[in-house]
């Protein structure tokens, strides 16, 4: 179902133009208007869903399924050396659109972009964190 003012439904209902790549049913992709390298696209599903947790399995399975092919199809036409897949959920993580999307954003040897930052645990909170995390699922 469509979302009012969500600006990736607008793109799915040629209210907004976008440069298209790929579309079947379920899934469209788009390149991104400010690219973190040229190429870089956004594969979403043309139900509006805002997040990971929010995706139907069925769909979100399409959805890779498009993000692998789309992502080959990226690094063939830039020349790319590798591919990041990036994925925002909630205004904490960066995301902007609150209308999933999986960011293909192509890579070259020396772009320069620096990976996150790492961090450390304490003596024993790795392991107390997983168990807490797991006895959760
Ligand atoms: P997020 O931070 O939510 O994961 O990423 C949203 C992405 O959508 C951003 O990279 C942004 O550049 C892109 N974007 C926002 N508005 C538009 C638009 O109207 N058209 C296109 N093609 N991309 C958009
Ligand atoms: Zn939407």
């Amino acid at each position: 179902m469509e979302e009012d003012n969500c600006i990736f439904c607008k793109i799915v209902n040629n209210q907004i133009p976008c440069s298209k790549i790929f579309e079947n049913e379920k899934i469209m992709a788009f390149l991104d208007l400010s690219p973190v390298n040229k190429g870089h696209a956004l594969v979403i599903p043309k139900e509006h869903h805002k997040d990971l947790l929010d995706m139907p399995e069925a769909t979100l399975s399409e959805l890779t399924k498009a993000a692998k092919k789309v992502a080959k199809a990226v690094v063939k036409a830039t020349k790319a050396d590798g591919f990041n897949i990036g994925q925002n959920n909630g205004k904490a993580a960066g995301q902007i659109v609150f209308h999933f999307h999986l960011h293909v954003i192509p890579r070259f040897e020396n772009d320069g972009l620096v990976p996150w930052p790492q961090g450390k645990y304490e003596e024993g909170e790795m392991d107390r964190l997983a168990k807490e995390i797991s006895s959760i699922l």
